[in-house]
């Protein structure tokens, strides 16, 4: 039998952080994954990050995760989305080479020490009588040993695609599902349901009209992902824009009956954000046409992604229906879109360290939780991985990151708190506190606590508290120069007559002056290097907002800090609703502040509970004073 400490079960998005995150706490890990090259592989679109996905890529890049680097060693075209917009909402987004991304994750784990990479099917996790996890059995019969482990399997548990009439059992295209590991969730007691996600036909480049359609560039020069990389070598391509129209959505409405979301074949929920073709010609029968973007999909091939028409009619009706769109008259199917149905675990199921409640070191992260998306999925494996790491270490495994700490935290507050009714993604609306999260200042947030905890490399660590460092000395700087109301006012800066003398910190925030009008000012701003002037501007823009933000956030975490005993009978306490002693049965909360984001926890509710905490609290003291 063969004996670790930590197992990550997948190779995917959440595989892939959760291996590489517990192996830099130190920890020998095993990655098992069904194939070894299929290791980090997109299974829809060839992109990273975009509007609050953007945040979390940064995040996951601040405690020195995977995906910002290989998405900067692999990316063809950079944008930030919502560049018009304020800083907080501003997303990076990458377009990406799919195989160069795959190289990158996969030459990362292998070379990462400490891991060690092993192509097997799991069948079954083997625990012990006390409710621990202990290993997991392989399609061969052997026994693989562990304190930990981490189930990442994405979309493969009970996977059925439907494409048209036809249902074939997959985990993915050309990848086999994955069926005694949603068994031994079953016999365990899980909750399982249904969720399905699709994608769209992949098209041949050589066979479409660019000559007929709006061109998409990049930014110039492209802005890295990873605070590591200070610039990106790789060649860069255009999108293209084209849209839908009324012929093609005749055709999609004619053929509606042979849509397997439409016929009843597909019972699983699909992402709303993120609907087929189909679902938004259905849903939006007033709109003539919907955008398409045509996504190159590398440096060397020719394959194009068309960002907007995900869909499973027959092969035949999607030939038909892209033909009817502008640009793509003649264009060749490569293969053909597809939706995917399987089973998720409720999220609810999980402590916020994504330990499962029922078995300890049994984690969960990725599209298995009830998320979609590759973000969401690296997002929760990094978490995971560094949890079941400190446990085989022995250490309490409590590496949370809270809401007012990172898009990270509201991700996985959400999922262990709330019902998932259709598959999660991450929005900068999730967030209250964003105005502090931006995608700007995620190292700034998090980095040091990823030092704290061991996961962070010592050349990481180097290269931020030199930024920090040098972000400080801009912001003093920046205080320091000042000058009255009339002054400014001779220099044609309008403020308030006050007295009050405004610093170039505080007029370089200012909506009217800015940056161009400080630096006509006070010429030696200039020698701020520019990145650091841009985060110093962002955090003068939102100082006030944030000042006024903070005393929510006091509040929050004093709930947060007020912690039911462990194994508490909600059950049993008196004055509560079944609506909400149900509720909070099945969550389990932790806290008082995680028990009052619950749905159907009313504000009476969380007062009855807070009673209890104050009784429990002062019980204990007064034990301790007697004893
Ligand atoms: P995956 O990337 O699915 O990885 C699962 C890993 O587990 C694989 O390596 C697999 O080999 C391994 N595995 C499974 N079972 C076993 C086993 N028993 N033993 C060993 N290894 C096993 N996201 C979006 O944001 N937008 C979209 O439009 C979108 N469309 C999608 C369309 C399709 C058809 C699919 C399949 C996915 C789509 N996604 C989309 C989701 C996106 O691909 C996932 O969110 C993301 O890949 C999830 O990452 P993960 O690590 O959880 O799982």
């Amino acid at each position: 039998m063969i004996e670790t400490k930590v197992i990550v079960i997948g190779g995917g998005h959440a595989g892939a952080e959760a291996a590489a995150a517990s192996a830099r706490l130190g920890v020998p890990t095993v990655l098992i994954t069904q194939k070894k090259e299929t290791i980090g592989e997109m299974s829809c679109n060839p992109a990273i990050g975009g509007l609050g996905k953007g945040h979390l890529v940064r995040e996951i890049d601040a405690l020195d995760g995977l995906m910002a680097k290989a998405a900067d060693a692999s990316g063809i075209q950079f944008r930030v989305l919502n560049r018009s917009k304020g800083p907080a909402v501003r997303g990076p987004r990458v377009q990406a080479d799919r195989a160069l991304y795959r190289e990158a994750v996969q030459q990362a784990l292998f070379q990462q020490d400490n891991l060690s990479i092993m192509e097997a099917t799991v069948e079954d996790v083997v625990c012990e009588r006390t409710g621990a996890v202990t290993g997991v059995v392989l399609s061969s019969g052997e026994k693989v040993a562990c304190s930990a482990l981490v189930l990442t399997t994405g979309t493969f548990l009970r996977g059925v695609i439907h494409l048209g009439e036809s249902k074939t059992p997959a985990g993915r295209i050309g990848d086999a599902p994955s069926i005694g590991l949603a068994l031994t969730l079953e016999k365990f007691g899980f909750a399982l349901s249904r969720l399905k996600t699709g994608t769209p036909p992949r098209l041949d480049g050589k066979t479409i009209a660019w000559g007929s359609l709006l061109e998409q560039k990049g930014d110039c020069p492209p802005e890295p992902m990873s605070y590591l990389t200070d610039e990106i070598q790789n060649e860069q391509r255009s999108c293209f824009i084209t849209n839908t129209n009324e012929s093609t959505h005749a055709i999609i409405t004619k053929n509606l009956n042979k849509s397997p979301i439409y016929s009843g074949q597909i019972e699983g929920v699909g992402p709303r954000y993120c609907p087929s073709i189909e679902d938004k010609v259905v849903r939006f029968a007033d709109k003539t046409e919907h955008q398409i973007f045509l996504e190159p999909e590398g440096l060397n091939t020719d394959t194009v992604y068309p960002n907007g028409i995900s869909t499973s009619l027959p092969a035949d009706i999607q030939e038909h229906l892209v033909r009817s769109i502008s640009g793509l008259e003649n264009v060749k199917i490569i293969r053909p879109g597809y939706a995917i149905e399987y089973d998720h675990v409720d999220a609810r199921e999980l402590k916020h360290t994504l330990e499962t409640k029922k078995m300890a070191g049994f984690f969960m992260a990725g599209q298995i939780t009830g998320t979609t998306g590759y973000e969401e999925a690296a997002g929760q494996g990094l978490i995971a991985g560094i949890n079941a790491g400190l446990m085989a270490l022995g250490k309490e495994p409590n590496f949370i990151i809270d809401r007012a700490e990172g898009y990270l935290g509201v991700m996985i507050d959400d999922l262990v708190t709330k019902e998932i009714k259709e598959p999660y993604r991450m929005f900068t609306s999730r967030a209250e506190y964003r105005l502090q999260l931006r995608a700007d200042n995620a190292d700034i947030r998090l980095t040091e606590k990823g030092v704290r905890i061991g996961c962070v490399s010592e050349h990481r660590k180097g290269r931020f508290e030199k930024k920090r460092s040098n972000i400080e000395k801009a912001e003093e700087t920046l205080k320091m120069l000042k000058l009255s109301p009339s002054a400014l006012s001779k220099l044609g800066v309008a403020v308030n007559q006050d007295g009050i003398k405004r610093s170039a910190h505080e007029l370089l925030g200012h909506r009217d002056i800015g940056k161009e009008r400080v630096l006509e000012i006070w010429p030696e701003v200039g020698q701020i290097p520019q990145q650091y002037l841009e985060l110093c501007r962002n955090n003068s823009m939102y100082e006030s907002y944030v000042r006024r933000q903070e005393a929510d956030i006091e509040a929050y975490r004093k709930d947060e800090n007020l912690v039911f005993p462990k194994g508490m009978d909600f059950g049993s306490l008196g004055g509560l609703s079944n609506e909400a002693r149900q509720a909070l049965e099945t969550v389990k909360p932790r806290t008082l502040g995680q028990a009052a984001r619950i749905p159907g926890i009313t504000p009476a509710a969380a007062i009855i509970l807070l009673r209890h905490v104050r009784a429990q609290g002062r019980r204990r003291k007064h034990l301790q004073e007697a004893s």
